[in-house]
């Protein structure tokens, strides 16, 4: 049994949704296309399961995010993919490939074939038994990955109201979680081993910012400690969690947030792989000419540091599906993807956004007591990175425009001053200007603006451009429900 396709997208999430969209852009034929996914919905927008879908009331579900929303785009319902020609095998796990012989083999025994193979795999949520800790199958201990996950998890949550919960975890999906926990009016503790929360990407001093206004909700944080064991009632129930520092907390409810590993069994041995993922080209192109990888799954070199990375962020998982199907629908005029890494995470009325690489010095700008602030990372004389929390759409836009050029900065003092005038301004020359050589320093920021047009400006257009559209859309909705 067996059919054959011309691109085969496996997996079913973010990044095959804004794939399959690009496809029907560049003119996919009815049946050429498709999609080979294990979860039983239609392709939608991840980051919704611990934002909106877990709010008390109104809560989103689905159709309302379907990919490709997220981008201000259109959102593809089952009906739209059938419309378009766009074969759905959902409820399907893929559990073998065969990258020689060009086949898929499913759970259920089919053999699918194709010509282009793009794999939209993702990443798993690590469990707690990775760990050497064991019970977290119990009815009342979560984990948010997909839908499934999000669901039992909000069920859970109902049956909690006034309850306690134990977020072990103090990453995004720790976050995120425990504030809508909060606001289903639970009483939340997060433990986490590092010092302070978010701890890849904040600074103790950003950290302090959120974890200050999370204490004044009444969580409380429990640092520099993990989790040995859960204790159980007789029917199996978690009651309580016993940590390493010998203390203990009550438990209604447990949500597991403890990172993520990419799904890249079914490649082990057959393509090349770096940085825990998926290893490919600047066209997003495998050690396998036939086979691509994006999103979660694939480690693609990012131009603007000089080296490969694997990013965890939806933006990453968009830009990156799009530009593979470019690659492979135009071999010939795609140019290299050249991605600004961008994270954002919108908790209780916050909503930041991070823009490049947290390498170097930290200049801090704004107010820390108020409800805007911001900091820059500055690398080898380079601003390399900026973070801001509570932006308008002007000066998200400014610092991912500016981030990308990465400016010369030889006077940190200067660029303290200035702090978020300083992306502003040089963002609005930018606007002004056909400009193209933004080599200026601090000292020279006035007169940045020199040569005449080349063409990577346009690039960097487009790629603020985009942005600014994703941030559009999640700001818009930030007042609404997701
Ligand atoms: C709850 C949550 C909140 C998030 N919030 C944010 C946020 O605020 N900001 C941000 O930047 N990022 C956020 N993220 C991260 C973001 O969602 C991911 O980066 C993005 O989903 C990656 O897209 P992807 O398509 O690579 O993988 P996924 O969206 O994970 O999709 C992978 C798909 O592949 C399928 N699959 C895997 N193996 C097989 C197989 N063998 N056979 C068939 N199907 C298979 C899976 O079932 C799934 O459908 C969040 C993630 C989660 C879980």
């Amino acid at each position: 049994m067996g059919r054959a396709f011309v691109y085969v997208i496996l997996g079913g999430g973010v990044a095959a949704g804004y794939a399959a969209l690009e496809f029907t852009k560049k003119g996919v034929s009815n049946g050429e296309l498709c999609i080979i996914s294990e979860e039983s919905v239609a392709p939608y927008e991840r980051p919704a399961l611990s934002k909106g879908f877990l709010l008390p009331e109104a809560p989103a579900r689905l159709p309302a995010f379907h990919t490709c929303v997220g981008a201000n785009e259109e959102r593809l319902t089952p009906k739209w993919y059938k419309e378009h020609g766009i074969e759905l095998i959902l409820g399907t796990r893929v559990k073998s490939a065969d990258i020689r012989r060009k086949t898929l083999l499913t759970a259920a025994g089919e053999t699918i074939s194709y010509k282009f193979l793009i794999i939209a795999t993702g990443a798993r949520a690590l469990k707690l038994e990775e760990f050497g800790v064991s019970g977290s199958d119990a009815e009342n201990v979560c984990y948010l990955r997909d839908l499934a996950d999000a669901t039992r998890l909000a069920d859970v949550m109902q049956t909690s109201t006034g309850g306690n919960a134990v977020v072990i975890g103090g990453g995004y999906i720790g976050m995120e979680v425990a504030a809508s926990l909060v606001i289903n009016k639970i009483n939340v503790s997060m433990v986490f081993p590092e010092p302070h929360c978010m701890g890849r990407l904040f600074t103790p001093k950003i950290a302090s910012y959120y974890e200050e206004f999370y204490k004044s909700k009444g969580v409380n944080f429990v640092k520099g400690t993990v989790l040995s064991s859960f204790v159980f009632d007789p029917e199996g129930k978690v009651t309580g969690v016993d940590l390493k520092d010998g203390s203990s907390l009550p438990a209604d409810l447990v949500v597991v947030g403890i990172g993520i590993r990419p799904n890249t069994g079914l490649f082990e041995g057959q393509l090349t792989l770096e940085k825990g993922g998926i290893k490919v080209n600047s066209l997003l192109q495998t050690s396998n000419s036939s086979v691509y990888a994006v999103g979660d799954v694939a480690s693609f070199p990012v131009k603007i540091f000089g080296e490969s990375r694997r990013l965890e962020h939806v933006d990453a998982a968009r830009k990156s599906a799009r530009h593979a199907v470019a690659a492979i629908m135009e071999p010939d005029t795609t140019p290299e993807f050249d991605y600004l890494p961008f994270f954002y995470s919108r908790v209780f009325s916050f909503s930041w956004q991070f823009y490049g690489d947290n390498l170097g010095e930290v200049i801090y700008f704004g107010d820390f007591s108020g409800t805007s602030f911001g900091a820059y990372w500055v690398h080898k004389g380079h601003l390399v990175g900026s973070f801001l929390e509570g932006g308008s759409k002007e000066e998200y836009e400014a610092i991912a425009r500016v981030t990308r050029l990465k400016p010369a900065i030889d006077d940190l003092s200067e660029l303290e001053r200035q702090g978020l005038g300083f992306v502003v301004g040089l963002s609005q020359k930018l606007s002004m200007a056909p400009v193209t050589n933004v080599g200026g320093s601090m000292s020279t920021v006035t007169v940045v603006l020199k040569k005449p047009v080349y063409p990577w400006h346009a690039t960097a257009g487009v790629v603020v451009a985009a942005s600014i559209a994703a941030f559009a859309y999640w700001y818009g909705r930030r007042r609404r429900r997701w």
